[in-house]
């Protein structure tokens, strides 16, 4: 490997952590909805809107619409481009939750 090679892949990491720090939200918002079309929620972590609550209103929901199916839907993707994510990205739940488009229909009120 060369000094040159060496130096270009510093600079390129280096870019790439200036531009995750520049983009690193300070607050995270991940919206999730279900597959009826009829309801919509946010998580919040930063503010105390957990995944955990989110799941009580989803069941909540569930008992007060009569269509189907209820399947809980995270409309929110990974975002790989900034490395401060990849932990979250990795071990956290709400991953683990499949991903789908958000619905057209099922649009921000
Ligand atoms: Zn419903």
């Amino acid at each position: 490997m060369s000094i040159r090679f060496i130096l270009y892949v510093s600079i390129l990491l280096g870019l790439w952590l200036g531009y995750s720090i520049l983009t690193f939200p300070i607050i995270n918002v991940y919206h999730y909805e279900s597959a009826c079309g009829q309801w919509e929620d946010i998580e919040v972590p930063a503010k105390g809107r957990t995944l955990r609550g989110l799941r009580l209103r989803f069941k909540k929901h569930k008992r007060g619409c009569n269509r189907a199916p209820h399947v809980l839907r995270r409309t929110t993707a990974r975002d790989w481009s900034n490395c401060f994510n990849w932990s979250d990205n990795i071990h956290h739940e709400r991953w683990s939750i499949p991903y789908h488009k958000p619905r057209a229909q099922a649009k921000r009120r």
